[in-house]
């Protein structure tokens, strides 16, 4: 197997045990004051990478770069995708509101300057539930994605991915380079231990802008409203079936 250099995409998100609200002037959720993570598919999407450099060796997957699009505090995600195991990381740096389409462009251009053969991105970032960055990156790039991944493997030199689609698995092979997107089945991500914490603040990681990178992040959508979802009622216990029908049919009108 010819060597392989890995990408992978990691955001800093909202943490998953975060019980988001909606801000005031309901134009997107709350971030001030609350804790921040990585992305949880991109942390599967960090230990799939390792994965495959420990299964083929450091000569089959020389480097795996972690790279985040996003404001200064972005740099502490990289950091942690460093612990587990990146080797080097690149930041591009922005306060901006970044939607997918502008995501998947600045990482396009990533691409273009470290060359991997392999990109892993997560399904979908569980802050904006878009599902849209992996894919718009394979078509700006022309390159075939595998989607959903749940097994994924390097044979001969050609990627092969098991997906999870509805009422199966699909087994695809396609060749590289190519872009994978992580499902929540494909591992288990490990934590990165204390030293290799320590060890992972030399590593190197560097910044550029998306002007840097000649990309246009102007937003094409404009939220127009965020709102919490309606307050579940409480339920109530029927004595008989025939009740439970009656309240189906008049109240409920679902019958
Ligand atoms: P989305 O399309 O927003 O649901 O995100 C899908 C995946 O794209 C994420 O799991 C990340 O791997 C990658 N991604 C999205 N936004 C960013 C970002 N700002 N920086 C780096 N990777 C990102």
């Amino acid at each position: 197997m010819s060597s392989l250099r890995i990408l992978v995409g990691v955001k800093r998100v909202v943490d998953s045990a975060v019980k988001v609200r909606v801000n005031s002037a309901q134009t997107g959720v709350e971030t001030a004051n609350v804790k921040h993570s990585m992305n949880p598919f991109d942390e599967i999407a960090i230990e799939e990478a390792i994965r495959l450099r420990e299964k083929h060796g450091k000569d089959a997957v020389e480097e795996i770069v972690a790279v985040s699009c996003g404001p200064a505090k972005a740099q502490e995600t990289l950091r942690t995708a460093l612990a587990m195991g990146a080797d080097r990381a690149v930041h591009v740096k922005t306060d901006a509101d970044l939607e997918p389409l502008s995501v998947a462009k600045l990482l396009s251009k990533v691409v273009a300057a470290e060359k991997p053969s392999l990109v892993i991105l997560g399904k979908q970032a569980i802050d904006d539930d878009s599902n849209q960055t992996g894919q718009m990156l394979a078509g700006l790039l022309s390159w075939p994605q595998a989607t959903f991944a749940s097994k994924v493997d390097i044979k001969d030199g050609a990627l092969e991915v098991v997906r999870e689609v509805d009422g199966g698995l699909e087994t695809v092979s396609a060749a590289l380079p190519a872009i994978v997107t992580t499902d929540l089945r494909l591992n288990e991500p490990r934590y990165a231990s204390l030293p290799n914490i320590m060890k992972a603040k030399k590593k190197p990681l560097k910044t550029v802008s998306p002007a840097d990178l000649g990309v246009d992040i102007q937003s094409r959508l404009q939220t127009l409203k965020v709102t919490e979802p309606a307050k579940r009622q409480g339920g109530k216990i029927v004595a008989s079936v025939d009740e439970l029908l009656d309240k189906l049919r008049n109240e409920a009108k679902v019958l």
